[in-house]
């Protein structure tokens, strides 16, 4: 059972993310819960590293990260696609897996050439199949010794051709046979009550929505 020092009732939320496509995903999610949910540059803190080999381990990082820096609650994820074909890469490193542009040219640009990439390494590769993996971790503040940890899964296939405008980074390769459709072909809320990320936030509303009747 959760400690009563460990109980927070959860109104507002710093995201450890700077990635605007992932911050409108989890304000979507959680403002039906009545949590409002501010990004971590609106405090001026930086990005975290993600040093470790592990999902779980970076977003718990950089959770206490935002966490320490703001003194308020703070909610980390990490996430990634997973490519069977190629041994469950590019994983944690999804985000920057092809070098960075020498002239930057932002995150579009680091997302186009990513998939460039992956598609490359795919090209004669029958075995499309790949999951989108998303790890939630909720600290209530920066030495919570019981964080929420919350995660989801998504499976589809490596198209080699784009279809689809929304979404961001690998969505508009990533075919969902269920849908006939891309991730960047769905609705937001369609993306996000199947998504990796709407998964692993349902079950983490789950979490927080117990904890508060404790
Ligand atoms: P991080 O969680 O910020 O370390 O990076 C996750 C990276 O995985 C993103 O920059 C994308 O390249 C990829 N990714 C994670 N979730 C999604 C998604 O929902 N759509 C497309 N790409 C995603």
């Amino acid at each position: 059972m959760t400690s009563v020092a460990n109980k927070v009732f959860v109104n507002k939320l710093v995201i450890a993310s700077n990635n605007p496509g992932k911050l409108r995903e989890i304000a979507q999610i959680l403002a039906p819960l009545g949590i409002a949910v501010v990004p971590q540059s609106d405090f001026g803190v930086s990005e975290a590293d993600e040093p470790h080999c592990t999902f779980v381990e970076n977003a718990l990082a950089k959770a206490r990260h935002a966490s320490r820096h703001t003194g308020l609650p703070a909610l980390a994820d990490d996430s990634g696609i997973c490519v069977t074909a190629l041994g469950g890469a590019p994983g944690v490193h999804s985000a920057r897996y092809a070098a960075p542009p020498a002239t930057g040219g932002g995150r579009d640009e680091q997302d186009r050439r990513n998939n460039e990439k992956l598609l490359a390494l795919l090209e004669n590769e029958t075995n499309r199949r790949a999951h989108y993996y998303c790890v939630i971790v909720l600290v209530r503040h920066a030495e919570d010794p019981e964080p929420l940890i919350a995660e989801g899964r998504w499976h589809g296939e490596v198209i080699a051709t784009a279809r689809g405008s929304g979404g961001f980074g690998y969505d508009p390769y990533f075919y969902l046979p269920g849908f006939d459709r891309t991730a960047a072909e769905l609705s937001p809320e369609e993306k996000n009550a199947v998504s990796h990320r709407g998964l692993a936030l349902a079950a983490l509303a789950d979490k927080l929505r117990v904890e508060s009747k404790e």
